[in-house]
């Protein structure tokens, strides 16, 4: 769980990274957690919309997130 990359972890990292064949918009895909935009991370809400919670720690590994 180091903090030299973008991403606090890899775990976060591929979750950003990954693209799905069957949806597109990531807030579609039920794969996709977490969303990352300017206002910080968030995790995503699948509700058919595209809403978020906004956090400031990892879901995995608890590390701050800096926006
Ligand atoms: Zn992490
Ligand atoms: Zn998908």
């Amino acid at each position: 769980m180091s903090c030299q990359n973008d991403y606090c972890c890899t775990r976060l990292k591929s979750d950003l990274e990954q693209t799905c064949a069957l949806h597109a918009d990531r807030f579609e895909c039920p794969d996709a957690l977490i969303n990352k935009s300017k206002y910080g991370y968030g995790i995503i809400i699948h509700d058919g919309g595209s809403s978020s919670i906004s956090i400031s720690f990892c879901p995995w590994y608890g590390t701050k997130l800096d926006k």
